[in-house]
């Protein structure tokens, strides 16, 4: 059975196809400047990728195109066999626990929650419309990327503000990269053998959160009420005192609006460093000696460390630390620094296996009290079970 998923932002659509239930990754590819001037689209097939110019107007523009490159790259022949396609909803709040065929109902919900996801959630909803006019054939299922958090008990997800908020205005923690805990912590709990396991997960790229899982079920998580919490990011401050943003309106004349631009994209490793949000340039800045790089790269890995203190004390001990994503996956530096300030936890890293990028791998020493694992995440073969399950 083909399964096709689809990820939508506001201008862009990433897509892959798989043969499920065998997992076979058949195509993928992604669609950017739609509706902009000089859009344009690559595909990788068979180890090859391809890149074409071409206007596209709207997402539903690209779902065509798509589905003639599958036709033309002999991928499906009929377009009856797409059984399923599966979508990366950011916001599910409190109505979804689990990933769900898309029907009316759900749409509205999708809908109501972009006041949560002002810039996710609507896209999501352009290419739920986009796939129903243009593969009619195919079941839509939509994949949350906080319904993986919706297990955490009611004293860590809220925040310590009158209860009238949450209740009213739903203000709580709901967390993000839902999809990609709950895969690499079950690829985690496969090695091990077993299910009644305590994890801390890492997903440290762009966008960075970590996670505690317990027998497999998420108790905590770093982001909150949007993706702007927790941990220090490439652009995004994470935790800060929310008393900084009443102080800059009421002394500094900035509106919230500003306020709120400079905390999502220029801060972070970007506005500590000055140079860039890529840890591949600041690990560049750091060899160079500059004192702005240096500074980012120990903030950053410090409030790494804090979380996974925090989580280990916790869940009352940790079977692994799991590293994924961007920085998690190829950063050697950052992993090495992490796991030095763990030794106090009798955290032993193994430097020479740690020298590699982007594979499965076991980082730590025999010896170590908590194995390491760099866990490459795969969201998009996620979305993909999701659907192949509903269906
Ligand atoms: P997103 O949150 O956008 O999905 P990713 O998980 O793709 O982000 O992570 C992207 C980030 O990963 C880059 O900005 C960079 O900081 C980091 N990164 C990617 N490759 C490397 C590398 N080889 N070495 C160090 N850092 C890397």
């Amino acid at each position: 059975m083909k399964i096709l998923s689809v990820n939508a932002g506001s201008s862009s659509l990433k897509f892959q196809m798989f043969e499920m239930p065998e997992e076979t990754r058949l195509i993928s590819g992604v669609f950017e400047r739609i509706g902009m001037e000089n859009s344009f689209y690559t595909i990788k097939i068979n180890g090859e990728k391809i890149k074409k110019e071409k206007e596209i107007k709207n997402h539903k523009e690209a779902f065509t195109t798509l589905l003639e490159e599958l036709q033309e790259n002999n991928v499906v022949k009929d377009l009856n066999e797409i059984k399923g396609v599966g979508h990366r909803v950011v916001q599910g709040g409190e109505y979804y626990n689990k990933s769900v065929v898309i029907d009316n109902e759900v749409k509205e919900k999708i809908k109501e929650l972009s006041i949560l996801a002002p810039l996710h959630n609507p896209a999501a909803l352009i290419g739920i419309e986009a796939s129903e006019s243009v593969i009619p054939g195919a079941v839509n299922v939509a994949v949350f990327d906080t319904s993986f958090h919706q297990t955490m008990p009611i004293e860590n997800y809220l925040y310590a503000l009158p209860m009238k908020w949450a209740k009213e205005y739903k203000i709580r923690k709901y967390g993000a990269h839902g999809t990609s805990h709950k895969y690499v912590s079950a690829r985690m709990n496969e090695i091990l053998g077993r299910t009644n396991t305590k994890l801390i997960t890492c997903h440290i790229g762009n966008g960075a959160s970590i996670s505690a899982v317990k027998d497999g079920i998420c108790i905590n998580t770093s982001m909150g009420l949007t993706p702007n919490a927790g941990l220090m990011m490439g652009t995004r401050c994470g935790d800060i005192d929310a008393t900084i943003v009443t102080y800059l309106i009421n002394n500094y004349n900035m509106t919230a609006e500003e306020i709120e631009n400079v905390m999502n994209k220029e801060s972070g490793l970007l506005g500590i460093s000055g140079v860039s949000s890529d840890s591949r340039d600041i690990e560049d800045g750091i060899s160079k000696g500059n004192s702005s790089c240096i500074l980012a790269q120990k903030m950053y890995v410090k409030r790494i460390v804090e979380y996974i203190a925090k989580y280990y004390v916790e869940l009352g001990g940790c079977d692994a630390i799991v590293f994924t994503a961007g920085l998690g996956e190829n950063s050697i530096s950052t992993r090495r620094e992490i796991l030095d300030a763990l030794t106090v936890l009798g955290v032993k890293i193994d430097t020479e296996a740690n020298e590699v990028r982007g594979e499965e791998k076991l980082i730590t020493l025999p010896s170590s009290k908590i194995p390491a694992y760099i866990i490459p995440t795969d969201e998009e073969l996620m979305i993909s079970r999701d659907t192949y399950n509903l269906i």
